[in-house]
């Protein structure tokens, strides 16, 4: 730290991203990317773009905007597009959480949650998750002034609450903004964003990084109500108007003429989720029910961390967290077949040896 860095930020701990390793080729299952490039026509429409770059990109992103929204089934104003999903995570925590209005999220859940907050200097609770990691969702229905932050399905555990268990936590919440997160949704959850039209505290966030296989192009959104996404444009525009850039407009527009590739993928990705379950309790492993693009697991003989370096070791990257609720588990990202059968010979060779 130089010595000019602010005080203020002096408690911060940044979030610690998964390894991008450059300098050795890993079957990587550690950031829960897509396995598969971006549909083809995401680089035509990036080649054929006429936005030319030595001017800035469109503000308002009204083209690609027009087209979330109609995916959303919602109208042009009820939706903002952000830098990644996270850009409009950390939007919430500034438009919707202040002293008075601590966030709340449950304790293993995204680990940017109280990044965001202490980076904004918003309290904030962790509520602690159910023995079996389910939500404590009474403990979300309790009164008070409070922003609420719900990954569905959850990260890293892969867990689904039902729209339904959403609504029960919206309905009891009337003064308060509910922001469910949706970053995996696309892996066989239901999304919420029909329940937009119905609550008017309720913000749901999604992505292209993980089943539109766009994580480096950097394109998430927002779909909420008007009056809470025009609070989110005047955080926005009072950060970077500019903060979708014209080569990410070209690709997504790419990526959304062709719904038939995402689908197939999110199927694919699926199949593969139920094969790689099946492997991994086979060879012993404890894991949970995942909706989404990773399974998280642990075997009760073998210590997570180690598991995680002897399979770093084999040329396999998973995710290892610290915290020490879930530090024997590992979150495991589903690939291809192929990867998930390196995976799986390489923890074989693990555990007999
Ligand atoms: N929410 C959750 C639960 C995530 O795991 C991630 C991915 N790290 C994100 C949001 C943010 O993803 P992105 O910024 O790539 O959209």
């Amino acid at each position: 730290m130089s010595r000019f860095f602010s005080s203020k930020y002096s408690n911060l701990t940044p979030y610690t991203p998964g390894e991008q390793p450059n300098n050795m080729k890993y079957v990587k299952l550690n950031t829960n990317e897509s396995p598969f490039p971006p549909s083809p026509a995401a680089a035509d429409y990036t080649a054929n773009y006429t936005r030319p770059l030595n001017l800035y990109s469109d503000p308002t992103c009204a083209e690609l905007s027009a087209k979330v929204a109609e995916m959303c089934g919602v109208g042009k104003d009820n939706v903002l597009l952000t830098n990644g999903s996270d850009e409009i995570l950390n939007f919430a925590f500034m438009a919707f959480c202040d002293q008075q209005t601590p966030a709340v999220f449950a304790d293993i859940t995204y680990g940017f949650y109280p990044v965001f907050a202490e980076l904004n200097h918003v309290p904030y609770q962790e509520v602690p998750l159910k023995a079996d990691f389910t939500l404590d969702v009474p403990a979300f229905c309790t009164p008070g002034k409070k922003t609420i932050f719900i990954a569905n399905p959850n990260a890293p555990t892969g867990i689904f609450l039902s729209t339904d268990v959403i609504e029960q936590i919206l309905q009891a919440n009337p003064d308060n903004v509910v922001v469910v997160d949706e970053a995996y949704v696309d892996f066989g959850g239901v999304s919420c964003i029909p329940l937009t039209g119905k609550y008017k505290n309720l913000l749901v966030t999604q992505t292209f990084s993980k089943s539109r296989s766009m994580a480096g192009a950097r394109l998430g959104f927002g779909v909420a109500c008007s009056e809470l996404i025009a609070d989110l444009n005047t955080i926005k525009y009072s950060t970077n108007p500019y903060n979708i850039n014209s080569l990410t407009t070209a690709a997504a527009l790419g990526t959304l003429s062709d719904p038939e590739y995402t689908k197939k993928n999110c199927l694919e990705i699926q199949r593969v989720r139920t094969y790689t379950t099946q492997q991994l309790r086979s060879l012993g492993f404890e894991v949970l029910d995942s909706t989404a693009n990773f399974v998280f697991a642990r075997h009760p003989q073998k210590d997570g961390k180690a598991l995680y370096e002897e399979l770093k070791a084999r040329g396999v990257l998973v995710r290892h967290f610290t915290v020490e609720r879930i530090a024997h588990y590992n979150r495991i990202t589903i690939g291809t077949q192929d990867q998930m059968d390196v995976l799986i010979t390489k923890l074989r060779e693990i555990l007999e040896a």
